[in-house]
């Protein structure tokens, strides 16, 4: 079992989720990050933290976003991401590459924690 970054972190990425992975398995892309799903130990120590609702057990993904599982397989099956390096920016998968420019209204509204739920549905049904 493994926690999964969907599509709200795009864009955002401000890492309040990597501070608190106890296992570092969180690695830095371009425009988001992600999970690897074979080190992560499902602890949910990273969900609570981020502001704005990136943050899914896989079995509680939205249908919407049921295929950041698969993109977080692909980007350390496929696209090879390595191990080592977790901070520094690589490529991102390419679904996330091609996704347009996401809300500067989640931005905005993401550093305030206590309006997480207004940031976390300032794109939600963007395309993805
Ligand atoms: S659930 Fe725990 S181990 Fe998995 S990514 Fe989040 S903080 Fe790290
Ligand atoms: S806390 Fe959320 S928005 Fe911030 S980097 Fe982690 S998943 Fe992305």
């Amino acid at each position: 079992m493994t926690y999964v970054i969907a599509q709200p972190c795009v864009d955002i990425k401000d890492r309040a989720c990597v501070i608190e992975c106890p296992v570092d398995c969180i690695y830095e892309g371009a425009r988001t990050l992600y999970i690897n799903p074979s080190e992560c130990v499902d602890c949910h120590a990273c969900e609570p933290v981020c502001p704005v609702e990136a943050v899914f057990h896989e079995d509680d993904l939205p249908p919407h976003w049921e295929h950041y599982l698969t993109v977080a397989t692909e980007y350390f099956d496929e696209v090879n991401r390595p191990a080592q390096d977790r901070q520094v920016p690589l490529a991102d998968h390419p679904l996330i590459d091609r996704l347009p420019p996401q809300s500067r209204l989640k931005a905005d509204i993401s550093v305030f924690a206590v309006r997480k739920e207004e940031a976390a549905d300032a794109d939600r049904w963007f395309p993805s």
